[in-house]
């Protein structure tokens, strides 16, 4: 298949699965997604499925990061906090759409492979960095819009209270060993907001920073 039928295929694949913000669409489009994958799997960059990366996690399938990307409704203004790095693809996306990315992830190795990623696209927008992302990154906070690519049962406390007035999270919520709702809790004056989603399958949120052991 030419690069051109695939590039087809892949924009129809995320139409079908309800991805329609054209700003989402046109980012998915321009970020190559075999960039964040390593060996045999590259090959199946633009199919619409998860696959595996290293220290036994996931990238997300594309149509999972459309419409997580889509309920996120980024603006060209806003500063963004992703928790869950992985392997950088959804961090690329949202930096396409925003101002600037904050990106965590447990593992080392995770978050050094999705950082040489970024420079090598000349995505020079996205700060990536090895924390635990339960705590969020109060440095940096507020921010306008808040996405987290593991599941819990609840939104981590901190990550509500790193959340800009007029700001957005959206998270997997529910049992990380079954599927899990896709919630959004938006930030009014009046207090919090929530709407729920369709259903999602994430690896869990783990707390604390991946050991030497698992990098
Ligand atoms: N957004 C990723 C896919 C995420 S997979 C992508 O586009 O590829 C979920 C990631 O969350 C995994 O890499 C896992 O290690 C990470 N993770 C789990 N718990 C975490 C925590 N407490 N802080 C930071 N990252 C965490």
């Amino acid at each position: 298949m030419d690069a051109a039928t695939r590039q087809m295929q892949f924009v129809f694949q995320l139409r079908s699965a309800g991805v329609r913000d054209a700003r989402v669409l046109s980012a998915m489009e321009d970020i190559p997604r075999d960039a964040f994958m390593e060996g045999i799997f590259q090959d199946r960059a633009y199919e619409d499925v998860a696959l595996p990366i290293a220290c036994g996690q996931t990238i997300s399938a594309p149509s999972v990061v459309g419409l997580m990307t889509q309920a996120l409704d980024v603006m060209p203004r806003s500063k963004v906090l992703e928790i869950g790095t992985g392997s950088g693809y959804q961090a690329a996306v949202l930096a396409h759409l925003g101002r600037r990315v904050y990106t965590l992830e447990r593992h080392k190795q995770l978050s050094k492979t999705a950082s040489a990623a970024f420079n090598a696209l000349g995505l020079n927008n996205i700060v990536a960095l090895h924390k635990d992302g339960t705590e969020g990154l109060p440095e940096q906070a507020p921010f306008d819009r808040i996405l987290v690519t593991a599941a819990a049962d609840d939104v981590p406390s901190p990550l509500i209270g790193q959340l800009a007035e007029g700001g957005a999270l959206v998270m997997p919520v529910g049992s990380p060993d079954q599927t899990q709702k896709l919630i959004k809790v938006i930030k009014t004056p009046d207090g919090l907001e929530y709407k729920e989603f369709q259903d999602v399958r994430f690896v869990p949120l783990v707390e604390g920073i991946g050991a030497p052991s698992d990098a």
